[in-house]
């Protein structure tokens, strides 16, 4: 079933904020707008997810956060990050005391995160007691309880194993023990089950449900609509490096508003399938971004910016970019379109 939302961060200030981020990234013609005014929060102990195609902006939204994104070819052109209510510094030796400490990264690739000439073990320990001030056996006995947690089998004999001595799921495991080996506040995990099978997957996401009610913030990457579902509290929808849709993930899922939104949720699957499906259009300069794609666009969506965020309801926090929410128009073609979207399905499917 799906999750109930707390509702931007269980009335708490937000642990995260990111106002107005802009990254661009150099290519040969010209540099591109990878990521544009993306503003939103994350609250404690709250999980709230991005999804959307890939290039949409979710993984340079997450990698600018703590501005690990590499400059160049990236660009932060603008935007503020809070961490805690205080601004995130930008200089390089600031920002790498809080990543790792405080803010955890989990990669799509768990090779950027392992050592290959260290035993996984060593490199545990290493990030327990750069943190903590616990003994070198504490930590061992803490590493292995968190390769156990990851679901590595035997982790008392694996713990001296090389990251090569593992497959590339266990990798990944091992990087997301490894993340969590600070005891961060906030998890940012980039598509962090892709090279998982299904039971370690669904071991991952339990794993990361019980860090959520235990307090730590989780700010996902997923292509797995499923897996939104069935864990974030709220959901982010990117399309053209900016956000179109948010909100509690129970209404979003009810009602899904934007055209994108509703286009994507058809297939209830992953995103990956959906995105076969689909051509992929140039994104415009002006105006509302997918307009190249929309059936229902009409002259208001082609000039100016990106349409301002307005309320789907009017009780709720669940909001969509485009202009036949803004209340200008009589009826709204996208509100009344009968979609094929079933919730009860993808919870049926969730729960399987
Ligand atoms: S603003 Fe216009 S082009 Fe954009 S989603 Fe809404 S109707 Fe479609």
């Amino acid at each position: 079933m799906s999750k109930q939302s707390p509702v931007d961060g269980r009335g708490n200030t937000p642990l995260l904020e990111v106002s107005n981020l802009r990254t661009e990234i150099t290519t040969k013609n010209e540099p591109v707008r990878a990521v544009d005014s993306v503003s939103f929060s994350v609250g404690r102990g709250e999980i709230v997810c991005i999804v959307g195609e890939s290039g949409s902006g979710k993984s340079v939204t997450c990698e600018s956060i703590t501005r690990i994104i590499p400059q160049p070819p990236a660009s932060i052109r603008s935007g503020t990050v809070s961490f805690d209510g205080t601004p995130l510094s930008t200089e390089e030796n600031a920002l790498r005391s809080i990543r790792g400490d405080q803010i955890a990264h989990i990669f799509q690739n768990p090779q950027q995160s392992l050592d290959p000439v260290y035993t996984v073990g060593e490199q545990i320990i290493e990030a327990i007691q750069m943190h903590r001030d616990v003994s070198r056996r504490e930590a061992r006995a803490e590493s292995v309880t968190l390769l156990r947690e990851v679901g590595i089998a035997n982790a008392t004999a694996r713990i001296d194993d090389y990251p090569h001595q593992f497959s590339g799921g266990m990798k990944q495991r091992i990087a997301i023990a490894i993340a969590l080996a600070s005891d961060p506040a906030l998890l940012i995990a980039d598509e962090p089950t892709t090279a998982v099978d299904v039971t370690v997957q669904a071991r991952l996401l339990e794993l990361f449900d019980r860090l959520s009610k235990g307090g730590m913030s989780i700010l996902l990457v997923t292509h797995n609509l499923r897996v939104v579902a069935a864990l974030a509290d709220r959901v982010l929808v990117m399309y053209g490096g900016t956000i179109v849709e948010r909100g509690p993930t129970a209404e979003l899922f009810d009602e899904p508003a934007h055209p994108y939104t509703q286009d994507l949720f058809e297939s209830y699957g992953s995103i990956d399938d959906r995105r076969t499906t689909r051509a992929r259009r140039e994104i415009p300069t002006a105006g509302c971004r997918f307009q190249n794609e929309c059936p229902f666009v009409v002259p208001e969506c082609t000039s100016g910016a990106q349409p301002a965020f307005v309320p789907v309801t009017t009780d709720s926090n669940h909001m969509v970019s485009c202009v036949y929410y803004g209340g200008s128009y009589e009826s709204n073609p996208i509100r009344n379109t009968d979609r094929t979207t079933d919730t009860q399905q993808t919870e049926q499917s969730t729960e399987q």
